[in-house]
């Protein structure tokens, strides 16, 4: 017998929260749950662009041959133009090793790996701010990366915590990796303001500290431009980085796994190091990315018409998320008159809100009202629409009242 000893894996909030909610077929379901965009009529939302760009891929017709290793190197460009802008000087001397990645989750691992096995001298420690996604730790844990938590956020005010992070900064480890989400924080919509970014880089280059940014919501929280304003900050002040990006959210792409790596690097001879590390990296976990979304991705991105396109459509998906926020902050505040401080819910950007309530409260939630949340009071923004809006700051207003 080999298996006999094997106990379950450590489980997952979401998979399960998932599972409750697809069982649950009374009409006034509303899942907030799943961190995926939902357009207004609560349904998958394909973007035009994708849609034209799979025309025009079908009409290609194009083989279903392996990718290089390192992935599709036009998407590659246009990806790191994304992140790092079209005039990057960066990019300009070849100072970005970019590589095609299993979506944003693959990009996390690969760079955890590349910092675990493949950097002589690397701290292996790694600074995660609480509450953080919800995979940063066991990911940490699998490549032998040692985690240290911090306060990110202070519910009490609904922000930054920042004494808390500024702490963590200048008491790190020198040389330590601080893993840092570039916008649209998940789960606390929590995001840095320009000015504390700023900070931020003065205070981690005193301790020679390592960023990691991991962005896997540009262009939902406040624009493309400014949602990347962090990344581009710090690399104007000359760091040494990692960006670990996903087309998930932002081109509705999510079971094609689109992403990639970047590793910012001092000059073009170590870029060509690290890039020939990355190859090795994929080439003994998962040999190539999958073609089909990053081509999707490369036929948007290389045609400056659609790239127009792609961003007016990104534009209407973050102000709707704003939209969105503005009316549930509103029926709670104004309308329902709900105990408590709902201001939190118009403060953040992105995705998700962490709402003030308890976890018994978010059970009751599920259980009575069928509204599917975190019980952490972490929400969905898009779920809501105009049809479940009231019913769901109702419930919660009952929900909190009777507690
Ligand atoms: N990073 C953060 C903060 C996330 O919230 C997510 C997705 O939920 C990811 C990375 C990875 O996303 P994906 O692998 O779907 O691109």
């Amino acid at each position: 017998m080999f298996f006999n000893n094997v106990t379950k894996g450590a489980p997952d909030v979401m998979y399960h929260l998932k599972v409750r909610a697809d069982g649950d077929m009374t009409p006034e379901k509303v899942d907030l749950g799943v961190g995926i965009y939902r357009n207004e009529q609560g349904v998958y939302n394909e973007m035009k662009v994708l849609r034209d760009a799979k025309d025009t891929m079908a009409a290609a017709n194009p083989d279903h041959d392996y990718e290089v290793t390192t992935g599709i190197a036009s998407f590659l460009k246009n990806a790191a133009k994304i992140v790092f802008g079209k005039d990057s000087s960066l990019l300009q001397a070849g100072r970005v090793a970019s590589v095609q990645t299993i979506s944003g989750t693959g990009a996390v691992h690969i760079a955890f790996l590349l910092l675990s096995r493949s950097v002589p001298g690397m701290s292996k420690i790694a600074y995660v701010g609480t509450p953080a996604w919800g995979n940063y730790l066991p990911m940490l844990d699998l490549v032998g990366l040692k985690a240290k938590t911090y306060r990110h956020y202070d519910p009490k005010t609904g922000s930054v915590d920042w004494e808390s992070v500024l702490n963590a900064v200048r008491t790190a480890e020198q040389g330590s990796t601080f893993i840092l989400q570039a916008c649209c924080h998940n789960p606390t919509a929590a995001d840095f303001t320009k000015e504390q970014w700023q900070i931020l880089a003065q205070e981690m280059k005193k301790r020679q500290l390592f960023p990691l940014f991991d962005i896997a919501y540009q262009g939902l929280g406040n624009g493309l431009e400014e949602d990347i304003y962090s990344v581009r900050h710090f690399a104007e002040q000359g760091f040494e980085m990692l960006v670990c990006q996903s087309f998930s959210k932002n081109f509705g792409l999510y079971g094609e796994r689109v992403g990639a790596v970047h590793a910012v690097c001092p000059t073009a001879d170590i870029t060509a190091a690290v890039h020939d590390q990355l190859r090795f990296l994929i080439r003994t976990e998962f040999s190539s990315s999958p073609a089909y979304g990053a081509r999707l991705v490369d036929i948007v991105l290389s045609d400056p018409a659609r790239e127009v396109v792609w961003r007016k459509e990104l534009d209407a998906i973050y102000e709707r998320l704003q939209g969105n926020r503005a009316k549930l902050f509103g029926l709670l505040n104004n309308v329902y008159k709900t105990p408590g401080d709902w201001s939190i819910i118009t403060k953040g950007t992105g995705l998700f809100s962490l709402l003030p309530l308890t976890p018994a409260q978010c059970t009751e939630l599920q259980d009575k009202y069928h509204i599917y949340l975190v019980n952490t009071g972490r929400v969905t923004i898009s779920g809501l629409n105009e049809r479940n809006i009231d019913y769901v700051a109702k419930s919660i207003d009952k929900v909190v009242r009777q507690s």
